[in-house]
């Protein structure tokens, strides 16, 4: 039996754990394309400045400190996350009952820690995947490419990368996101195989 911290019967979620820079988002835009109808993104709660091409309620909730401590205190989340040094990330109750209800599936892009704490709460009920890089140098390109964080906050994600990588074979499955269209045909095939 799997604990459901939810007040309603537990449908399916799908996760997307992974280095900062490894592609999830990437992958899960590409899912999310594809299979509007049957899947829906998890939108989080963040403590960090949105980037110029995010919308708040769309990308996430961008909330301050002081409104996601009230949260916490008030058992809002299933899980949360400081993720990075002051920078706190976290699952709303609220985001998986809304998508639920709409008899869609869940889809996260969400942190190593976290990935694995649903996982723990949600049983077979979840997918976890972990997206791997090629190595992490190319890891380090990507987020230089990306172009979306300060030099400081890259080598922040690297040294953080290292760790998480040692995380990977505790996920159901591992995706090498080497070339991207191999990469998003994988997880395509594996949503269908899980949510059929
Ligand atoms: P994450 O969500 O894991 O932080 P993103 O999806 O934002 O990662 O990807 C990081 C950057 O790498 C983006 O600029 C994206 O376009 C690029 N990218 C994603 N997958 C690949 C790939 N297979 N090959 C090269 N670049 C990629
Ligand atoms: P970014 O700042 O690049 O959007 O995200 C940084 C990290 O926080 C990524 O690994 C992302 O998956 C993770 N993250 C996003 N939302 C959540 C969440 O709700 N909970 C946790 N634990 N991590 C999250």
């Amino acid at each position: 039996m799997s604990y459901n911290p939810l007040n309603t019967k537990t449908g399916k979620l799908i996760i997307f754990s992974a280095p900062s820079g490894a592609g999830k988002t990437t992958l899960v835009n590409h899912l999310l394309k594809q299979h509007e109808d049957k899947l829906s993104f998890s939108i989080s709660a963040t403590t960090r400045s949105p980037r110029e091409n995010e919308i708040d309620g769309k990308n996430y909730y961008f909330i301050n400190k002081e409104t996601f401590k009230k949260k916490i205190e008030e058992n809002l989340f299933i899980e949360y996350e400081e993720v990075y040094t002051n920078t706190y990330y976290g699952t709303l109750k609220s985001e998986v009952e809304r998508i639920w209800a709409l008899g869609k599936t869940v889809l996260f892009d969400i942190d190593v820690i976290g990935g694995l704490h649903l996982k723990s709460l949600f049983k077979k009920n979840a997918l976890a995947i972990f997206v791997a890089p090629p190595n992490l140098s190319a890891l380090k390109e990507r987020l230089e490419g990306r172009g979306t964080d300060s030099s400081k906050k890259v080598e922040e994600r690297l040294a953080k990368a290292e760790i998480e990588m040692t995380y990977a074979n505790k996920f159901d499955v591992i995706i090498e996101n080497n070339d991207l269209e191999t990469a998003c045909r994988e997880a395509e095939a594996l949503l269908l195989n899980f949510i059929k």
